[in-house]
């Protein structure tokens, strides 16, 4: 079974999608509402480990390492870069950039401030290339609603506090959940994707 979520929002979303009989699929083709003991899932493989990226160099208290992937040049993640440094890097952000934020701990601010920096003039959506949040790390809710991504959208072994939303969302690439650990709802309702993976 997959560990994607506690509940389901509404609408033909992201497990009912994976119920498709053969696997990959495109997502906005199928049908809604199959039974999850019909699902068929892909088959499982480990979200990547966390020593697959550079560490940002901040002790977290109790000494514990942070685990956010640096942000290039600085030796920090994005939640722990001086006020001075995020800001620069975020005014360097544009719409369509890749984004690595592996291991890396999100407020909903943070969040929301990022998604701004990568939002389309001409149709005021966020626009990302490809959006890595393996293992990153939500405290509030995780919105993505609207949002459309021009890749891949890899959120194996997050962990989202609140609600996880893609409501409306395009991406072109793969959309993976694989370990993802929600405390609240997950809404992906006309979420339109290559394949999806729970
Ligand atoms: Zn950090």
């Amino acid at each position: 079974m997959p560990q994607i979520v506690n509940r389901y929002s509404r609408g033909a979303g992201l497990l009912d999608q994976l119920a498709c009989p053969e696997g990959a699929h495109r997502c906005n083709r199928l049908p809604a509402a199959p039974r999850l003991r019909d699902m068929t899932v892909v088959p499982y493989r480990a979200a990547p480990d966390a020593s697959s990226w550079p560490h940002c160099d901040v002790a977290l208290p109790g000494g514990v390492e942070c685990r956010g992937r640096r942000v290039a040049p600085h030796t920090a993640c994005l939640a722990h870069l001086s006020g001075t440094d995020r800001s620069a890097y975020l005014a360097d952000l544009r719409p369509g950039a890749d984004l690595d934020h592996r291991g890396t701990c999100f407020t909903e601010e943070l969040l929301s401030e990022l998604l701004t920096a990568h939002t389309e003039p001409s149709t005021l959506k966020p626009r990302l290339g490809q959006a890595r949040f393996e293992r990153a790390t939500f405290r509030g809710d995780a919105r993505f609603d609207l949002v459309e991504i021009d890749s891949d959208a890899l959120f194996d072994g997050a962990k989202i506090a609140g609600d996880i939303s893609f409501n409306q969302a395009e991406i072109s690439g793969r959309a993976l959940f694989r370990q993802v650990k929600i405390g609240g709802n997950a809404g992906f309702d006309r979420m339109n994707c290559l394949i999806a993976s729970a």
